[in-house]
């Protein structure tokens, strides 16, 4: 007979900061074991023990996946869809080059209108979900058919504030 395993809601708060590519495979794990102990709710320390035992194995795993966020110009997305943004990436071209094919991007947003104060509040949110990186689109750094971002440099600082890196350039 299956046994229905409850979770007290503090457990499943610290599952949720398990990686998602291995969290269901760690909340199998983790509900086989209170089972075995005769158990049928998931309690906090259930989930710290199997963090203690398999920890290593997931930080590694983590460390594999690059987080990347692109920001670009409010003004310009107005026409543009981001296509040759992700394009560059997909393909790992011009400056995502050198990422892996574990990277992924979990951001892709546009600063708010001048002067980008949305980066700031943003960078928040996006270090909750781990960002390794932000690349300032090629729209904002590009002079031509419009001006370069006049706002670059507060926006470079917002996101280097928060301790994440900067790229400058996606597509160009
Ligand atoms: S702050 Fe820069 S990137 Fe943002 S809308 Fe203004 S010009 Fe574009």
């Amino acid at each position: 007979m299956v046994i229905r395993m409850e979770w007290e809601p503090e457990a499943a708060n610290e599952l949720e900061k398990v990686p998602e590519h291995v969290r269901s495979m760690a909340k199998m794990g983790i509900e086989m074991s209170a089972g075995k102990k005769g158990k049928n709710k998931v309690t906090l320390d259930d989930v710290k023990e199997a963090a203690e035992e398999f920890g290593a194995l997931m930080k590694k795993d983590e460390k594999k996946t690059t987080k990347i966020a692109v920001v670009r110009c409010d003004i310009v997305s107005e026409t543009c869809p981001g296509v040759a943004c992700f394009k560059a990436f997909n393909k790992r071209k011009v400056h995502f080059e050198e990422y892996g094919k574990d990277a992924e991007i979990i951001g892709f947003f546009t600063c708010g209108g001048c002067p980008g104060r949305r980066v700031f509040r943003l960078m928040d949110s996006l270090l909750k979900h781990g960002v390794d990186v932000v690349h300032l689109s090629s729209c904002m750094l590009m002079e031509g058919g419009y001006p370069k971002c006049p706002h670059i440099d507060e926006i470079r600082q917002m996101i280097l504030k928060k301790g994440v890196k900067v790229v400058e350039g996606t597509h160009h």
